[in-house]
């Protein structure tokens, strides 16, 4: 008995040491341990956004509001779809819309809102996407010219075959018993010679779904509800651009039951066309925050800051000898002031792509983007953090007057 007794407590010491180790281990850590960061251990290089929100460059930072919901909805387990029904509803109460879900991102909207017009809810055709024509669906999209820019991939990637059209004529007359949607491209409106009203009067003399793609097409804030208002039957918009949601995300909205069939063709259902679309609790809650708070903002007051930053650069360039300025806003997408640098090459010897690459080699680095002008480049000061207007403003300023000659 005393031998057993006295093992028992052997056996028990390693364990009791073991506590202790770790006992002790925790209250070491508990001094101020040097933060991790992450981004330097990768050597990442961080830079200031003075370009705008490019998918190349993540687009938009969280604010801290959003970063609080993603953490926060990380803590605990709850189903997807359940998920997807709470913040969906709040969604389409924001945007006047029947429906609503997070999507992967703008293009992944368009996929899944596509499929779901292509396949209902009926999961027997679900499982037949991408091949939608071989299956007996419906597979024609029409789009106008103009509007096939690229994103219309997206429409395509379901396996529908896009029909380009240029007049209201040629829509009519390409619509058949294989149409199953007919797609606009907001930011292309202007370049088209059919707009918005005669698009949807046509889709809906045919009974043909309508939707519309207006990724980057807030500010203004009321564009969130206004194509819902006007009755396009899926509206498709980024969240991870001037909403500041996660880059990953996007919003697709509109007609119930489309919004239900474009759910069925994702996760988390599998063996469909987007089981491979995930959004994670965290993303989707995110979204929808980040969608709040950014309607909720003050976007006058928000505007005014733009422009007085604008005008800091602006001040700081407009006097060098040789240099010319402006402010330009994009009608649509991206509709938000830039100033536009520009000098001539016999006072300042640098070209734009050379004006970009001592910007971003600069310390700190500053994006910027350059368009089809010549001895130019663009500032946006939209995704600039409070005061990196000046830090913009002295590193242009340097640079034109080390090549003025
Ligand atoms: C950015 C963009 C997309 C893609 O959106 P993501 O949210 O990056 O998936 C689609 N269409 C247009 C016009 C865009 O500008």
């Amino acid at each position: 008995m005393k031998r057993r007794t006295l093992l028992k407590n052997m056996s028990l010491l390693p364990l009791a040491g073991g506590v202790a180790g770790t006992l002790l281990s925790t209250e070491t850590k508990a001094a101020p341990a040097p933060k991790r960061d992450v981004l330097a251990e990768l050597g990442l290089r961080t830079f200031i956004n003075a370009a705008g929100t490019y998918t190349a460059m993540t687009a938009s930072l969280m604010p801290a509001e959003v970063m609080e919901a993603f953490q926060q909805s990380a803590s605990e387990f709850v189903m997807l779809d359940e998920v997807q029904d709470k913040v969906g509803a709040k969604i389409a109460a924001i945007c006047h819309a029947e429906a609503a879900m997070v999507t992967a991102g703008c293009w992944s909207a368009i996929v899944l809102g596509t499929a779901g017009v292509l396949t209902g809810a009926d999961a027997k055709k679900i499982a037949t996407l991408p091949y939608p024509e071989a299956n007996g669906l419906k597979s024609e999209v029409i789009i106008q010219k103009s509007h096939s820019v690229g994103y219309d991939h997206a429409v395509t990637n379901t396996g529908a075959k896009t029909i380009l059209v240029e007049t209201k004529e040629e829509l009519e007359k390409a619509i058949n018993d294989k149409t199953a949607m007919l797609w606009f491209l907001n930011k292309e409106a202007a370049s088209g010679k059919i707009d918005h009203t005669t698009f949807l009067q046509v889709g809906r003399q045919h009974n043909i779904p309508v939707m519309i793609d207006i990724a980057a097409d807030v500010p203004p804030v009321e564009n969130l509800w206004k194509y819902n208002d006007m009755g396009f039957d899926l509206v498709c918009i980024s969240g991870g651009k001037a909403m500041c949601g996660p880059q990953s995300t996007g919003i697709l909205m509109g007609k119930k039951e489309l919004v239900a069939a474009a759910r069925l063709n994702g996760p988390p259902g599998g063996g469909n066309i987007g089981r491979g679309m995930k959004v994670n609790k965290e993303e989707i809650i995110a979204m929808y925050v980040a969608l709040d708070n950014y309607v909720k903002r003050d976007h006058a007051k928000e505007w005014k800051m733009w422009e007085d930053q604008l005008a800091v650069i602006d001040n700081a360039v407009k006097n060098i000898s040789g240099v010319t300025t402006g402010i330009v806003v994009p009608p649509v997408a991206n509709h938000v002031p830039s100033l536009e640098i520009s000098w001539n090459d016999n006072k300042i010897k640098l070209t734009k792509e050379e004006m970009g690459l001592k910007l971003r080699n600069g310390k700190p680095s500053i994006e910027t983007v350059s368009w089809e002008k010549d001895n130019t480049i663009r500032v946006t000061v939209f995704m600039l953090k409070p005061g990196q207007d000046k830090i913009v403003a002295n590193r242009i300023r340097e640079e034109l007057i080390l090549a003025s000659v």
